[in-house]
């Protein structure tokens, strides 16, 4: 076991380098407003895909009613996330939006014959929203707290949880902004270097 997990939420601890929620993530944008363009979960088989992804499990089929659900959470944790990055008050609308949610089972841990942990499966989509509800609600109030920003790249609206030991994290990712911002830096440099 290892101590350092402590009490890190369950996407914290399942995902490692990636331990952004749902809604944060750059691998499921999409959303209100802005955000609608680049919208990833289209119809139930892109949620079920990154169900699947998430828990490492089999999961139980998503319906219609799945990805609203999906995508009204989603929002919920967007939208909290966001005014908490920004240090202001929470929308009331959403965090109502998301203890309903984090209010119905989570999803459930077993061990495996190595003595691993995994997810019970096949894993319930309300499950996986419960658990995403529940992890904002310790990265918020949690070691985590003062670790939600926004990403620093150029017009790059994501927000992320450095959960790094360091905490200097400033990306949304690495492959996306990171890069960027070090082709960019690279490119300046040379730039500046010329006679
Ligand atoms: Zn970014």
């Amino acid at each position: 076991m290892n101590a350092a997990c402590g009490s890190a939420p369950a996407a914290v601890r399942r995902s490692g380098s990636n331990p952004e929620p749902f809604a944060s993530s750059s691998d499921t944008p999409g959303g209100a407003g802005d955000r609608a363009a680049y919208e990833t979960l289209h119809e139930p088989a892109d949620l079920h895909r990154w169900l699947r992804g998430f828990v490492e499990v089999a999961v139980a089929p998503v319906t219609d009613a799945d990805l609203l659900q999906a995508q009204r959470l989603r929002e919920g944790i967007w939208q909290c996330m966001d005014a908490w990055a920004d240090g202001t008050p929470l929308p009331r609308a959403h965090v109502e939006q998301v203890n309903r949610f984090a209010l119905k089972p989570s999803l459930a841990p077993v061990l495996d014959a190595a003595g691993g942990r995994r997810w019970a499966e096949p894993a319930s989509c309300d499950a996986v929203l419960s658990t995403l509800a529940r992890d904002l609600i310790e990265v918020l109030t949690g070691p985590l707290g003062d670790r939600v920003r926004r990403c620093g790249g150029d017009h790059c609206p994501l927000l992320f949880v450095d959960a790094s030991r360091p905490g200097r994290r400033r990306w949304c990712s690495m492959q996306r902004c990171g890069n960027r911002a070090k082709v960019r830096a690279f490119r300046d440099r040379q730039h500046g270097e010329r006679p």
